[in-house]
């Protein structure tokens, strides 16, 4: 079951959010935040919700009621017979009275800490719920564990990480075994940290159909929030019917994630800052990741991960279309993604002219890849006989978007200008070639076409890049 927890400030705003709440299961009713609630009112009203209704009264510091402790309890007394459930917290129970209808809860909203005690506090009770605070992604294994022992011994139990780190404890408990799981009713109207909204867990994470088959993929890095990269995946599982899902991973300490999520997880994606560093946790890399020395990608064989360089493949697509064999490129940029273009160029028989802020840096990379250096401010004059510009680097980038690697008057029709960057898709390097009448490759282009290779190692399908596409302009 998915329950929605609802506010308001007033019974009528309650009973009308409670209302819009079509897709959940099972409503939560946060009384707390009413001033001065009229109960009798408030039982009148309960008619109207017509799914199962838990009643939740907290008290300062973890809601937002402010009488004494005795009023709450009495005012939980007079609903119980209205209601399905009432949360009530562990401490207040025995002052509660009643035995059944009961979700007796606990709470830390600082850390994850002394799960088995208690639960062995709380598992006589008809239905359980422990929300703790997750400090690390690997709270959530603790909490799934937890789940895994309740339900073997026949309990009823609600567990789940709060906060981004324990956003996947949302997500993935029901397939664990918890009775429910949280969800808020829309972006902005979260009443616990982590809350996803209830669109989200049905229709992008499919949260009812997860099962103990479900494969998990997903992105590893820090941060990990301004990534689509779960709406594209999760659309794509969905469409392509593929009982997979894709999550993010907030990830503090490498090591201790791949140990704790290595059983769990049927690949990944790679971000910044781990691009490099995860070599070492990884069993075999592909020869072209070698080569580039960063991966992005980990898909997991017979049980070994093995590491990919899906960006190499993004620009490669786009770059093989252009037909510059022979012909000279500038990359702007020294960096992970320069190296997977400087490997695609040098496969397609182009010749490299590196240039990058830190020149001891371009000069390196000259080596490695065999090709040729220049400082920096050299750049203009280089282009003049280039026939493709790129670059690698995050100039342009929102929110900077005024800025750019090159003047405009450096530009020629001649010259096909590749921009990594990809928020926005146009840059003000774009923009200007665009008016100088050069050919354009977006960022967005090369990100379409490594999702899509990464898709296909993970799935064996490969989706179209047109369908990507779609769904990128609809998230934006
Ligand atoms: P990286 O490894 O950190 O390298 C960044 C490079 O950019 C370095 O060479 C750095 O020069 C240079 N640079 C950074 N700020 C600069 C500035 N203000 N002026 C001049 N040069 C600057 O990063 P990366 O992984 O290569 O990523 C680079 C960009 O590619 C990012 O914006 C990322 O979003 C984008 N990207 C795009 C795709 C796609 O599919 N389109 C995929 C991955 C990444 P120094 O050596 O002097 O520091």
């Amino acid at each position: 079951m998915i329950c929605v927890s609802v506010i308001g400030k007033n019974i009528e705003e309650l009973i009308r959010e409670a209302k819009k709440a079509k897709l959940a299961d099972i409503i939560e009713l946060r009384i707390d935040y009413i001033k001065n609630l009229d109960i009798e009112k408030l039982i009148k009203m309960l008619k109207q919700i017509k799914k199962p209704i838990i009643i939740t009264n907290r008290k300062r510091p973890y809601g937002k009621f402010e009488g004494r402790e005795k009023e709450r309890i009495s005012i939980l007394k007079r609903l119980i017979k209205f209601v399905d459930y009432v949360d009530i917290e562990v401490d207040s129970v025995k002052k509660f009275g009643f035995k059944n209808k009961l979700i007796v809860s606990y709470h830390n909203f600082k850390g994850t800490y002394n799960l088995l005690t208690i639960y062995n506090k709380l598992k006589n009770y008809e239905i359980i719920k422990i929300a703790t605070y997750a400090n690390s992604i690997n709270d959530n294994i603790k909490i799934f564990n937890l789940i895994k022992k309740a339900k073997a011994e026949g309990k009823k139990i609600i567990a789940l990480c709060m906060g981004e780190k324990g956003e996947i404890s949302r997500i993935l408990n029901l397939r664990y075994g918890s009775y429910l799981t949280y969800a808020s009713l829309s972006k902005g109207k979260e009443v616990a940290p982590g809350q996803l909204t209830i669109k989200d867990m049905i229709e992008l994470y499919r949260v009812k159909e997860v099962n103990d088959k479900t494969k998990i993929y997903g992105l590893i890095g820090n941060p990990v929030s301004k990534s689509k990269g779960y709406i594209i995946h999760n659309k794509l599982f969905k469409k392509f019917k593929l009982n997979c899902i894709y999550l993010n991973f907030l990830v503090d300490n490498l090591k201790s994630f791949i140990t704790n999520f290595k059983p769990i997880f049927s690949g990944l994606s790679i971000t910044m800052p781990f691009k490099q560093s995860i070599l070492k946790y990884i069993d075999g890399v592909d020869e072209k990741a070698k080569r580039i020395g960063a991966i992005n990608t980990i898909v997991k064989k017979e049980g070994k991960l093995i590491g990919y360089n899906t960006d190499y493949y993004g620009a490669l697509i786009p770059i093989k279309k252009l037909k510059i064999k022979d012909e000279k490129a500038v990359v702007v940029g020294a960096g992970g993604v320069a190296k997977a273009i400087i490997e695609a160029l040098t496969d397609e028989g182009v010749r490299v002219v590196i240039m990058n802020r830190t020149e001891t840096k371009a000069k390196m990379l000259a080596k490695e890849f065999n090709c040729a250096y220049k400082k920096i401010t050299e750049l203009g004059k280089e282009l003049k006989d280039a026939s493709l510009l790129v670059n690698a680097t995050p100039v342009g980038m929102a929110p900077n978007i005024n800025e750019t690697i090159v003047e405009k008057r450096f530009l020629h029709q001649n010259l096909v200008v590749f921009d990594v960057v990809y928020n926005p898709v146009k840059t003000r390097l774009l923009r200007e070639a665009e008016q100088k009448g050069c050919k354009l490759v977006t960022g967005l282009e090369m990100f379409v076409y490594q999702a899509a290779k990464q898709f296909q190692l993970w799935c064996g399908k490969y989706p179209k890049p047109k369908l990507i596409k779609s769904i990128i302009k609809d998230v934006n």
